[in-house]
């Protein structure tokens, strides 16, 4: 492991996360919902901060920088598409370009469809990848600006990553995400297994993020509509992948 990574849960129910590099202690936040939890935390590490990733311009996720920036000075980097609606940036990325905390080396991935111009940032040794509202626990952020390919498309990205991958998204939503899926394959034991699992979580106020992408690609209807057992369930046997993640995005925003 070369990033220690630490979940910080701000407002109701987003998550931010604090990454800092072991081998030269630099800090980096990824999400800024709020200034408050995230400064407690860090001064209770005693951490400072060096830099702040930001995934998407909603409020949600950047409300926080100003007053980050004010006690800590750090560095911000987002979106090269999204500069003109995000904090003023000082490193701009765009899909493929090298992102860096330390030592630890990591690539952007453009995951629009939520919004268009979202990133994830995925660093391979720390088997760890940044998707806030586009990849979620058992679920996909809404489609508020892009279209049905596009966001199938950023899922198909993430999706190839290897198994072992930790997903570290924005959204406290994966109990209503689970009983939404359950609709969609009722029969699945896996899901059933993993609904359980987050029903007790919960019960018991513990978090369902960060999760393992090997379980997302086997209980997250949204990873799944090329699947042919899931095209039967919906009665869309023949429907294209997009067609079928579209229906399933749909029925999500109706339920
Ligand atoms: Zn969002
Ligand atoms: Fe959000």
């Amino acid at each position: 492991m070369t990033l220690e990574i630490h979940t910080i849960p701000c407002l109701s129910d987003n998550y931010a996360f604090l990454c800092r590099d072991q081998a030269t202690g630099i800090v980096a936040l990824v999400d800024a919902p709020e200034a408050a939890p995230i400064k407690a935390a860090l001064s209770e590490k005693g951490w400072g901060l060096d830099l702040i990733l930001l995934t998407h311009h909603h409020y949600d996720h950047i409300d926080g920088v100003p007053e980050l920036l004010d006690a800590y000075g750090s560095k911000v980097i987002g979106a090269q598409a999204d500069a003109h609606r995000l904090p003023p940036l000082d490193i701009a990325l765009a899909e493929g370009d090298a992102v860096r905390i330390g030592d630890t080396n990591g690539t952007t991935i453009d995951v629009s469809g939520h919004t268009v111009g979202h990133v994830a940032f995925y660093f391979p040794t720390a088997n760890a990848v940044f998707t806030a509202d586009s990849l979620m626990a058992l679920g996909c952020g809404r489609l508020f600006e892009g279209t049905p390919d596009m966001m199938w498309e950023s899922l198909s990205k993430l999706a190839a990553l290897p198994d072992d991958t930790i997903v570290y998204s924005g959204h406290e939503y994966t109990a209503g995400n689970a009983k939404f899926a359950l609709t969609i394959e009722p029969d699945n034991p896996a899901l059933q297994a993993r609904s359980k699992e987050i029903i007790d979580k919960r019960t018991m106020g513990i978090a369902t993020v960060p999760s393992r992408l090997a379980d997302e690609k086997v209980t997250n209807p949204f990873l799944r509509a090329h699947l042919p057992e899931v095209k039967s369930a919906i009665g869309m046997a023949d429907a294209s992948d997009v067609a079928l993640f579209a229906e399933i995005r749909k029925r999500k925003d109706n339920f």
